[in-house]
């Protein structure tokens, strides 16, 4: 969907289509570069982070594994708990793997900081984080993301993977929704 169809719950656009394009060309350049000679096995998050790998793993020029792990954070509401259950996990044995986990967004930081304790857990030679959006709360917390597609304010997005009570997912954009959608 493009913003045309979603006009009516549009607030405003935050990043077209083109800047997402144009930034994920700019991280994999990046990726490709700093794991020239290695092998990378990346790892999506479920399931927000399904277009940001898909455009990300076709925009690289290396060879690279792909797996996925679904999680949910325990605790109320929209606060992130830090407590964290896995719904799905990796297929792969990490063991002496270079793995980069790769993200939609970054808000308190928690459920990344225990997902990358997770993973460093099972013996991988190096675990990093790839996000396209990271909002300032993150900053907070001591986690050390290598790739960042975005800083953005503090306000609740949708689209490009991103969903409001599971709406809004397949916007090949990212935006914020007008109050009448969710009061
Ligand atoms: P945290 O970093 O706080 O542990 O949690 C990050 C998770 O909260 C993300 O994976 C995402 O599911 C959800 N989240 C945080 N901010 C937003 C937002 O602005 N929009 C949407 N749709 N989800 C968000
Ligand atoms: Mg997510």
């Amino acid at each position: 969907m493009e913003t045309s169809d979603v006009q009516a719950d549009l607030k405003h656009v935050l990043y077209s289509r083109e800047q997402i394009q144009q930034r994920i060309a700019e991280l994999a350049a990046d990726i490709d570069k700093d794991y020239e000679g290695r092998e990378l096995l990346i790892v999506g998050v479920l399931k927000g982070a399904v277009m940001v790998m898909a455009d990300l793993a076709r925009a690289l020029h290396s060879h690279v594994k792909m797996d996925w792990m679904a999680v949910s954070s325990y605790g109320s509401g929209t606060q992130s708990s830090g407590v964290v259950r896995i719904l799905k996990d990796l297929e792969t044995d990490l063991m002496g793997k270079h793995v980069l986990i790769v993200e939609d967004i970054i808000d308190s930081g928690l459920t990344l900081s225990w997902l990358k304790t997770n993973l460093l857990s099972r013996g991988p030679a190096t675990v990093e984080i790839c996000t396209l959006l990271r909002k300032p709360a993150a900053a907070k917390v001591d986690l050390d993301v290598k790739y960042v597609g975005f800083d953005i304010p503090n306000e609740f997005v949708v689209g490009y993977g991103l969903d409001f009570a599971e709406k809004y997912r397949n916007l090949d954009f990212v935006g914020t929704l007008a109050p009448h959608v969710y009061e």
